[in-house]
């Protein structure tokens, strides 16, 4: 789950940074608007945290250029001044949930959770694909009634397949999500291949009824038994 910070102030972003990377989160930042708009231009994200007040203009604007680029990210605005009217218009111009600041970290991340379980498990708290079944908040894998061992990065290629079943995966954009934004820049992509043939190893010998797909020049494709 990738997260972008969209915050001026330096050592707010950076708490916010360190604790959700605790929470196992790639967190990706920008200090400026434009930053963040140039960020979100390339890549994607789960979730936007969006700052009001930055340096180079309102994060209202950025979030009403977000909604003309037709972005579907979930967006927490999150407001220096507990205004009404900021709370009220973003919320107008699609931000998905809205926190005063001061707040604590603990109280993001369940909204970060919140938002996430809504959007993507519908509102369920663990995705079912076949007989694996993934519990996000323990980052636990079970196929049948057995545990699945898994390292941390086949546990977070796993979550973004089950959230996409039957979809194709570009391997670029699903290194970036793992991974983290800057891994655009590498020559090769030999690491993925690594993580997924061992992931694919571990469903087979757990016989999941989902499978892994390569789709040659292209990335991949989570499918179920039945599909
Ligand atoms: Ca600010």
């Amino acid at each position: 789950m990738k997260i972008l910070i969209i915050e001026d102030e330096h050592s707010l972003r950076e708490v916010i940074q360190r604790f959700l990377e605790k929470e196992r989160y790639v967190v990706e930042v920008a200090a400026t608007s434009q930053e963040g708009l140039r960020k979100i231009a390339m890549y994607s994200y789960e979730c936007i945290l969006l700052d009001i007040m930055l340096p180079d203009g309102n994060g209202l604007a950025l979030l009403q250029q977000l909604k003309n680029m037709h972005k579907q990210e979930n967006v927490i605005v999150i407001s220096a001044k507990d205004s009404i009217d900021d709370k009220v218009e973003g919320l107008e111009l699609g931000a998905d949930d809205y926190l005063a600041k001061p707040f604590h970290l603990a109280e993001l991340n369940a909204r970060i959770k919140s938002l996430i379980r809504r959007n993507q498990q519908q509102g369920e708290s663990s995705i079912v694909q076949g007989n694996v079944k993934l519990f996000p908040d323990k980052y636990e894998v079970y196929i049948e009634n057995s545990l699945l061992d898994l390292n941390r990065k086949e546990y977070d290629i796993l979550l973004y397949f089950m959230t996409r079943p039957n979809h194709l995966i570009d391997k670029a954009i699903l290194a970036e999500a793992v991974w983290g934004d800057h891994i655009d820049q590498v020559d090769n992509y030999d690491f993925i291949y690594a993580q997924i043939k061992n992931l694919r190893k571990k469903l087979k010998k757990a016989e999941a009824s989902i499978e892994i797909k390569a789709i040659y020049g292209f990335g991949y494709k989570m499918t179920t038994e039945d599909k």
